[in-house]
């Protein structure tokens, strides 16, 4: 509901949303003109699916994107749907698309024709964050209904807590960090990252666990190419791009002509509608530009001079090993803490470039194409590296003898052996 003060006479714009059906529009439509005769104004917005079906009808005129129906304005917004979809044919299939798109095509309908003034939400040692910027367990759309109450239940409690050792090292986040003194003091101790990526021989870098079998014959096909060539693409272990999404990353490296590595982990359930899937014939269509992998051996990746940039959903890790490899970014956010992530990059990080999806909520090829072109070598790409190399200078001066994490693990070590040994004296008094 938007409240306007034009002529200082208050009007009140009520917005409502019928679902595509001819059972909901009509009672909508009687209630928007009640509101409409009570001096309110009415905007009904309701998919393309019941326009398509209103056009058959021949009742309105079939080019225009809002009509007035007794003074009510409808408005529509897509469904996600081909212009040929019938909606007889697989009802699931038209919910989960409605879903996934119609909300964001909503969303794009309100901002368009209800400038309501932006929300953003001010934290100290943060950069002003946009709905767009936020975690997206604490939006209204976030599915997992258990998540938001895990982390209240656990920010409730953080007064309690004597460390809080965080993966990340005051030199990135130092204005978070020290906002946070007052409040619940957060020891960095990062980054924990392979040791050979903070300049340290390989040998340091055993002692983990790999769930997926890496691909190592990237680090031959680098070999071949020239430094600072190669874009590196992955979205972690959990993210599955919509069959959209992989359509327009694949377009963009295609039409970029750039060699590049393309991690595609095979979802671990089958997902509908090709989501996850290399567009046909990619393979074959950039087998002498590109290699395209399962489980990349990332950190590995990110290391070797060949590689350029990285285009990645901002994963913390995925974060974190880009930072101390120097390798700027492009962030293509997808979910979790992975929108704030983008934001630290385009904003407060400054070495990558975020892309932003268009008024459908699609991130296009042009889109991805244009930050490709911009952070290899456009105006803005010498900035960006040189901030990329800042970064890993500084990550690996807090994790070296004496360094801020490494500070901060001695001052932990210290106090367990303190407190150990207060412990064991006491059991030793009361025995004595
Ligand atoms: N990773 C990898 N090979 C791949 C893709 C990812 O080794 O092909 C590793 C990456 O180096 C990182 C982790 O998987 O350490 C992904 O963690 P992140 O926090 O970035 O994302 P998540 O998988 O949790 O979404």
């Amino acid at each position: 509901m938007e409240i306007l003060s034009e002529n200082k006479e208050e009007e009140i714009h009520v917005l409502m949303v019928a679902l595509s059906s001819q059972g909901h529009i009509n009672p909508m439509l009687r209630l928007g003109k009640r509101l409409v005769n009570k001096g309110l104004h009415v905007t009904l917005a309701t998919t393309e699916f019941t326009r398509r079906r209103m056009l058959k009808s021949s009742t309105i005129n079939p080019t225009a994107s809002s009509i007035s129906i007794s003074g009510v304005q409808v408005r529509f917004f897509s469904d996600g749907q081909n212009l040929d979809y019938d909606g007889k044919v697989n009802v699931d299939s038209y919910m989960e698309n409605l879903a996934n798109f119609g909300a964001i095509s909503l969303s794009n309908l309100i901002k368009e024709h209800f400038p309501n003034p932006e929300m953003s939400v001010e934290l100290p040692g943060l950069p002003l964050l946009r709905a767009e910027d936020l975690p997206s367990y604490f939006l209204p759309s976030n599915p997992f209904g258990s998540l938001p109450k895990l982390l209240s239940d656990m920010f409730q409690n953080m007064k309690k807590y004597k460390w809080v050792l965080g993966n990340s090292f005051f030199g990135l986040e130092r204005d978070a960090i020290e906002s946070m003194a007052d409040l619940c003091p957060i020891s960095p101790i990062g980054p924990l990252v392979p040791p050979s990526l903070l300049g340290e021989d390989e040998d340091h870098d055993s002692g983990t666990v790999e769930m997926w079998k890496r691909d190592d014959t990237c680090i031959e096909w680098l070999n071949k190419e020239a430094p600072s060539s190669v874009i590196y693409v992955s979205f972690g272990s959990i993210s599955v791009l919509s069959a959209k999404q992989m359509e327009c990353i694949a377009k963009a490296l295609k039409n970029s002509s750039r060699p590049f590595i393309w991690a595609v982990k095979q979802p671990s359930l089958p997902e509908p509608d090709g989501a996850g899937q290399l567009p046909l014939g990619f393979l074959e269509e950039t087998k002498d530009q590109g290699l395209v992998v399962s489980w990349s051996p990332q950190t590995k990746v990110l290391a070797h001079p060949a590689i350029a940039c990285f285009i990645t959903h901002c994963g913390w890790n995925s974060m974190l090993e880009t930072i101390a490899a120097g390798v700027p970014v492009i962030a293509y956010p997808q979910w979790t803490d992975q929108p704030t992530n983008a934001k630290l990059i385009a904003d407060i990080f400054r070495n990558g470039l975020r892309l932003r999806a268009n008024q459908d909520g699609i991130v296009s090829n042009e889109e991805v194409e244009k930050c490709i072109r911009e952070i290899m070598d456009g105006p803005k790409s010498v900035e960006l590296k040189s901030n990329a190399r800042e970064l890993r200078v500084a990550a690996r001066e807090a994790v070296a003898g004496a360094g801020s994490s490494d500070k901060n693990i001695q001052l932990f070590v210290d106090e367990i052996i303190r407190s150990c040994g207060s412990i064991v004296k006491g059991s030793c008094n009361d025995t004595s």
